[in-house]
């Protein structure tokens, strides 16, 4: 019997295939990151026997010691989580992407902190895009300052926008905060920066953010069940 996780997974990519289909978007352009925050190791195994490789964590320890303890090959790790700069350091040593920069300072220590032998750590900043006082992220004033800002730093690469956006009570409400989001990184596009992620959307919205241009989606109930 297929394990619920695979299950669950080869599930996801076709209703992302479909959303992908359905507005006329090319074949593959949405990525699905499995959110493993939390999940015990053997979980994030079986999703990679399945041939998943990308998983998204929001605690800096937890991915430095989940990224060192799986001896499988090729896998991608992602730091979505709100992060301390005294926790910069394992970030830049164990991440291939972080998708919540919204000061220059953090991205500064990453990318002084990235060891050499490692390529350029792929970044999104993190866009507050409902302004709400309790989350992270920049205004949508400040994200062409810290873009060119970050653009000059040698060991990180700028690749898009990410936000959370407010759980809306209609998905009318959702798909305005994706669109908001979508306008902010056309325009980013605009003004020269060559950008090709836009990551929004998780297990209860992305197929509105698909249809706003989503091209990476954090999904981690949906495919891990609910968390503790
Ligand atoms: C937890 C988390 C997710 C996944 O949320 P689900 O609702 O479980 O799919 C996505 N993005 C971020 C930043 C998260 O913290």
């Amino acid at each position: 019997m297929q394990q619920p996780i695979c299950h669950h997974i080869s599930n996801l990519s076709q209703e992302i295939a479909k959303a992908v289909t359905q507005c006329q978007r090319p074949t593959g352009s949405v990525k699905l990151l499995a959110v493993s925050k939390t999940r015990p190791l053997d979980e994030i195994r079986i999703a990679a026997s399945c041939g998943h490789t990308c998983f998204g964590e929001n605690y800096a320890q937890e991915l430095a010691q989940k990224s060192q303890a799986l001896d499988v090959a090729g896998l991608e790790w992602h730091f979505i989580g709100p992060l301390q700069s005294n926790k910069t350091r394992l970030v830049a040593e164990h991440a291939h992407w972080m998708h919540s920069i919204d000061r220059l300072k953090i991205a500064q220590r990453l990318s002084h902190q990235r060891p050499s032998h490692l390529p350029p750590l792929q970044i999104c900043l993190q866009v507050n895009i409902d302004n709400e006082p309790s989350k992270s992220g920049l205004s949508l004033e400040e994200i062409a300052p810290l873009a060119n800002a970050v653009h000059d730093l040698p060991n990180i690469t700028l690749r898009g926008l990410m936000c959370l956006p407010l759980r809306a009570s209609n998905i009318e409400q959702q798909r305005a905060s994706f669109t908001k989001l979508r306008q902010a990184y056309n325009e980013l596009q605009e003004k020269g920066y060559s950008l090709d992620t836009l990551s929004m959307g998780m297990s209860n919205d992305f197929v509105t953010a698909i249809e706003e241009g989503s091209t990476m989606v954090r999904i981690g109930t949906a495919i891990f069940g609910s968390r503790a």
